[in-house]
């Protein structure tokens, strides 16, 4: 059993700038799934966005909401762009390399979706740029330890009993949990979480007290069979959130990129072929070799398209072909999409390559508010776990990174409000000793040891069916609601 004051589950960008901004004298414990370096955040390629002067608020706001057709919701879009410059400018701080011009002023790319140039990056690897930067700050502090391979398999809420699902329980007005909407179980406040039951590398348990908790585990990909996502990114804060009641929000909206490398191998993340390519000229065709469509649709009118083809021909993947674009430029614009391309077999500057749409990213999740506070006190979630409305029904290019970022830090600041747990008061699980010790003036003092019980460990001895339990509350929901 360990205690600590924070505890961030998932080391991507979110769960290490939310580290970063805590005060130093709190005890922060972070664990992750995998190593560090194996996120998300480090997979990001084309840039962070920022309001480019005091002019690009309202087209900023505008390009994002009209991406997200409208349904986001504007005050957290409105946190986002009004603390973007000041997220960079630490950022820059930290160190983090942004592209320059050759007067060494920032230099500001543009993509789809966006009607000005406000993006930052750095080439075509800024996540890594980003969150390697991050990861040296955080291990440079004393009061941060970080725990790889190391899984949260459950969440430890009020009652002091892991795993209990709330679905089958009742509301004091009789509305079943499992039927009732966001808004009903925000008036029901799930209890409050105290940490996490864990699952070391060697497989053992263990638990991890905490007077607050952070919910940093990334998106959903890894439920997938086609993703571009780390396939040991599986929702599980979401699954957790489902289990005891917690709100979540929009969870069926799942971003699908239309233009990946298909592999036959399951266990490989999909390698994203970008849509500049298609910008560039590039063509799809039918198992005939024949165009058939027309590839510069939206991402979604496109992705419907090619499940349509691949479902007519029988195919598992279509052909995209690069050869349209003159072999000078596409050997210069996209050298790592030809190198990759080659080391799986094809060259892309002589043959068609084998496309599939694949999940990408996810626009729901667990429900927070502007400050990143779930439903249940004591527990946040930030990053792409969390749901607070920015991305509406469709993220906007470049926007996840910078949400992510600004919302770690609403966590940060906010999780300061709850007093340290009072370990008598709160836990109903806890053995309380009173022990006798005599003072240096021989009074008698009367001291309360507190020992904690071990949570019962036994409902994740078959583990893979409790994995398969979560995997597939997510996608249930995900597939309730489409
Ligand atoms: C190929 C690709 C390109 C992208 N390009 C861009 C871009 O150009 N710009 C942009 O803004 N966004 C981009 N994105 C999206 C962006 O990278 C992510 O949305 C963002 O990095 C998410 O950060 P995060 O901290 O929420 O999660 P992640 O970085 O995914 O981190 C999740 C963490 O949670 C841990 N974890 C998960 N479950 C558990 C568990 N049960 N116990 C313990 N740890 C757990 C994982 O090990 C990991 O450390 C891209 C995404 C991909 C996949």
């Amino acid at each position: 059993m360990r205690k600590c004051d924070v505890l961030i589950v998932g080391t991507g960008c979110s769960g290490l700038y939310c580290a970063l901004n805590l005060p130093r004298d709190k005890k922060i414990i972070m664990i992750t799934k995998a190593k560090v370096e194996e996120s998300d955040s480090y997979l990001a390629q084309g840039g962070i966005c920022v309001q480019h002067d005091e002019n690009d608020f309202e087209p900023f706001m505008e390009d994002t909401l009209k991406a997200g057709h409208y349904e986001n919701t504007r005050e957290s879009v409105e946190i986002m762009i009004g603390h973007s410059r000041d997220t960079i400018n630490d950022l820059l701080e930290y160190g983090v390399r942004f592209c320059r011009d050759k007067n060494g002023e920032l230099k500001y790319t543009r993509e789809g979706g966006h009607g000005k140039h406000r993006i930052l990056h750095h080439k075509d690897i800024t996540g890594e740029e980003i969150t390697s930067t991050l990861y040296a700050r955080v291990k440079e502090l004393a009061n941060v330890e970080i725990m790889e391979y190391t899984t949260m398999v459950d969440i430890i809420a009020r009652d002091g009993e892991a795993g209990v699902d709330i679905r089958s329980k009742r509301f004091p007005e009789g509305t079943l949990a499992a039927k009732a909407s966001a808004k009903e179980f925000l008036q029901h406040k799930t209890g409050e979480c105290f940490g996490a039951v864990i699952r070391k590398e060697d497989g053992s348990f263990d638990t991890i007290y905490a007077d607050c908790t952070v919910l940093a585990t990334g998106g959903v990909g890894g439920l997938y069979r086609y993703s571009t996502n780390f396939r040991h990114l599986t929702g599980d804060g979401v699954a957790l959130a489902l289990r005891h009641g917690i709100a979540t929000k929009d969870v069926d909206y799942v971003q699908i990129h239309p233009t990946t490398f298909y592999s036959e191998n399951i266990e490989d993340r999909s390698f994203l072929i970008s849509e500049s390519v298609r910008g560039e000229g590039a063509k799809l065709y039918n198992k005939n070799m024949e165009r058939f469509v027309n590839e510069l649709i939206p991402r979604d009118k496109l992705t419907a398209a090619i499940r349509e083809q691949m479902a007519k021909d029988g195919t598992e993947h279509v052909w995209e072909d690069m050869r349209t674009i003159p072999l000078d430029e596409l050997v210069a614009h996209f050298p790592n999409i030809l190198e990759y391309c080659k080391d799986h077999g094809f060259d892309a500057t002589k043959e068609c390559i084998p496309i599939v749409p694949a999940q990408h990213y996810f626009m729901g999740g667990v429900k927070v508010d502007k400050n990143s506070q779930t439903s249940m006190d004591r527990l946040y979630a930030v990053g792409e776990t969390a749901c607070n409305g920015v991305h509406g029904k469709n993220r906007l290019a470049s926007n996840s990174l910078l949400e992510s970022l600004v919302f770690a830090k609403q966590a940060a600041n906010d999780l300061l409000k709850y007093e340290p747990l009072d370990m008598d008061e709160d836990f109903d699980g806890m053995e309380t000793k009173v022990k006798m010790q005599t003072d240096k003036d021989g009074q008698v003092v009367v001291t309360k040891v507190c020992t904690f019980l071990t949570p019962d460990y036994s409902k994740y001895d078959d583990i893979e069916k409790w994995n398969e339990e979560n995997h597939k509350l997510v996608l249930d929901e995900i597939n309730r609601r489409n």
